[in-house]
């Protein structure tokens, strides 16, 4: 796309019209249709889903409570495909974004990192309505079922295609391992880890396993939109200092108020966990 084009499209986005030199616009790999590392993977038709709801949504530069928050704005999107099959045959493809920020003194150093390859790997968050299993069909957020993601079961490996996009969050480049809303955050990078276990496992340990997986989904969850509310981090700050003592359902409740754009009243760097449990 040249630079004219992409300007318009961005100035879209804009209270008023950012000229070249005001703005520095950079191509992101958002996700793709692989198998990932959590042995999950988008279906071609969520990427498209995906194309239309990240437009417009602000991306974040640093996970960490401590640094101060850095965003920019992806103000175009397109799915690329390519010319060879992915590891389970199905013609590869991956989603483009543009982004900009508008260049302020405090971000240069950012935008060389960026300019000089250093931060490249992505996560996305969003929700997805369906998680269907490669061996069963099973939708794992309607049910459960006993098959354990990368596991073989007859030779197949078991992984989950995310489906049915119904809500664009955030996107970031990643500094902590993210795991985020209602079960999805994808990495653009990719790294496989083989499990050749065929045995099925007890109810239990499936349980047990699917509770921690919650928590880590949740308590990214938080992380990201407290951090996205709060440019100082304070919150998120406060968030890691708190969170192994909250109960999953207390996790949940946060979780909920956060996304319906609820800041909890009683979250400030001043409170304890015991505070949070009030919410
Ligand atoms: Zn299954």
């Amino acid at each position: 796309m040249e630079q004219k084009e992409l300007l318009e499209k961005l100035n879209k986005f804009t209270r008023r019209e950012l000229t070249e030199d005001e703005v520095y616009i950079f191509t992101v790999t958002l996700c793709d249709n692989e198998i990932d590392r959590d042995n999950e993977c988008f279906s071609r038709k969520s990427l498209e889903e995906m194309a239309e709801k990240f437009i417009g949504v602000t991306g974040i530069f640093d996970h960490d409570p401590k640094g101060g928050n850095q965003t920019a704005r992806l103000f175009c999107t397109e799915v690329v495909d390519e010319d060879r099959v992915n590891s389970v045959g199905e013609k590869y493809a991956y989603l483009k974004g543009y982004a900009y920020m508008v260049r302020t003194s405090s971000n240069a150093d950012l935008i060389s990192e960026i300019d000089g390859g250093i931060k490249k790997e992505v996560s996305v968050s969003c929700s997805a309505e369906r998680q269907i299993c490669s061996i069963c069909g099973e939708d794992r957020r309607v049910r459960a079922c006993r098959h354990v993601k990368g596991r073989k079961y007859d030779g197949q490996k078991c992984f989950v295609t995310l489906d049915g996009i119904s809500d664009a969050y955030e996107w970031s480049f990643v500094a902590v391992p993210a795991q985020v809303c209602a079960g999805v955050t994808k990495k653009s990078m990719e790294t496989e880890s083989d499990i050749q276990n065929t045995e099925e496992r007890p109810e239990q340990e499936v349980q047990s396993e699917n509770v921690q997986e919650k928590r880590t989904e949740l308590e990214g969850k938080i992380r990201r939109a407290l951090m996205l509310k709060d440019s100082e981090h304070k919150a998120a700050e406060l968030f890691e200092n708190v969170k192994d003592m909250l109960e999953l359902s207390e996790l949940e409740e946060l979780g909920k108020n956060l996304a319906v754009g609820k800041m909890p009243k009683n979250f400030t760097a001043d409170n304890s966990a015991y505070m949070m449990r009030g919410l």
